[in-house]
């Protein structure tokens, strides 16, 4: 975790948006819209804080949050839970995700993922002290290669980590490759975390929670978050269910990293899962536009890419312009053409790298006209 020079490593995306800060340039690295989400969201914020919801909440979450997650878990995907004991509500999907792979792993446990993966995936396995098991996803779709998943689970595999839909590919799993992880993880008694933070960022068909599979529930931890959904990724409100005894577990290890997440914006997160149908369909329809809008400049700029499925994140292989290595090119990026993007080695296990080397990620949760700015200026690269 430290760099080499024993300071501590800057995420890429705090790396990235230091550039794009210091350039001047569109920032289309760091995962983050630019508008923020909905106004009577904002407004139940304030009005909890005017109320006084300022001292600490109970440690699993506010009742009123935990009962909204419930319901939207019921319209959404036919779930039953108990929202006193099947639901835990955490600081970010990071800290869900900190909390369930510290408490389900010891040393030595292997864990899998699905490479190019979420950053902080590889940097908790190793906090837990796991082995990492990447299966690579490749161009052009990005699913995962079901003889590679088959032989990289087995006895040792602890925790089948998913993300789906993906950062940073926008793949979205076929049905069909999440049965095949239920099976796997049932073969092998291994559990399944899986990372849904861009549940409602999906523009071919509806999200299918893997925990609704036919035998997942018992032994899946699925985490959402409302940074993405609601556009409010600084507020830090996320979740977990489980089954009971999984949720104890997690619970446990939570206590110690937050003890409790912010009071005033749980009803406000809880009144933006009460919103009507029409708010989940307009925020996907009107990021499929923004996905359409910087699709087109990227392949008119010369890059290949695979239209993502769902997320806002755009995968490019910078190689028809002539760009071998994405990590250079994302530097050299902002003089070139006033755009930051982030490299896609950047989410790879270090032995992994040279295989995605010309690829890099670019963020379209942005005003129309900022996409259509950077379009114009990333023309000029070729
Ligand atoms: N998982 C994935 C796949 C992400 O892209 C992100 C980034 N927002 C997170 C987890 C972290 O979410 P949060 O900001 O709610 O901690
Ligand atoms: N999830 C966002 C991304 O992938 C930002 C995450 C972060 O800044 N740690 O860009």
């Amino acid at each position: 975790l430290l760099a080499a020079d024993g300071t501590v490593a800057a995420s890429i995306f705090a790396e990235m948006s230091a550039l794009a800060m210091r350039t001047g340039a569109i920032n289309l690295g760091q995962g983050f819209p630019d508008e923020d989400g909905p106004a009577v969201v904002l407004e139940a914020a304030r009005q909890a804080i005017s109320d006084g919801v300022n001292q600490y909440p109970p440690g699993r979450g506010q009742p009123v949050l935990l009962e909204a997650i419930a319901r939207h878990q019921y319209r959404f995907y036919a779930l039953e839970l108990d929202p006193g004991n099947e639901i835990l509500v955490t600081a970010g999907a990071t800290e869900a995700l900190a909390a369930t792979i510290l408490a389900l792993i010891e040393p030595g446990d292997e864990v899998v993922t699905f490479e190019p993966f979420y950053d902080a995936y590889g940097g908790l396995i190793g906090l837990g002290g796991g082995i990492h098991r990447p299966v690579p996803l490749r161009a052009p779709d990005y699913q995962p290669d079901l003889d590679a998943l088959r032989a990289t689970v087995t006895d040792r595999t602890r925790l089948i980590i998913v993300n789906d839909p993906h950062n940073p590919t926008g793949a979205v799993f076929a049905r069909q490759t999440l049965e095949l992880i239920v099976e796997l993880a049932q073969r092998h008694d291994a559990l399944i975390v899986t990372d849904e933070v861009y549940e409602h960022l999906t523009f071919q068909a509806p999200h299918i929670p893997i925990t609704t599979l036919p035998g997942a529930w018992d032994r899946t931890v699925t985490i959402s978050s409302g940074g993405k959904t609601f556009s409010l990724t600084g507020w830090k409100v996320g979740w977990v269910s489980a089954p009971s005894s999984i949720i104890t577990a997690i619970l446990a290890v939570k206590q110690f990293l937050t003890y409790v997440s912010a009071a005033p914006f749980q009803p406000a997160i809880a009144a933006g899962l009460d919103l009507p149908d029409s708010y989940f369909t307009h925020i996907a329809a009107e990021l499929e536009h923004k996905r359409d809008v910087l699709a087109t400049g990227l392949r008119a700029a010369g890059f290949e890419i695979t239209l993502p499925q769902g997320s806002y994140f755009i995968v490019a292989d910078a190689t028809p312009l002539g760009f071998t290595d994405g990590a250079e090119l994302c530097r050299r990026l902002p003089e070139l053409a006033g755009v930051v993007a982030v490299p896609i080695t950047a989410f790879c296990s270090p032995a992994n790298r040279a295989d995605y080397a010309p690829l890099v990620r670019f963020a379209f949760c942005k005003k129309i006209e900022l996409l259509e700015q950077a379009s114009k200026q990333l023309a000029n690269l070729s």
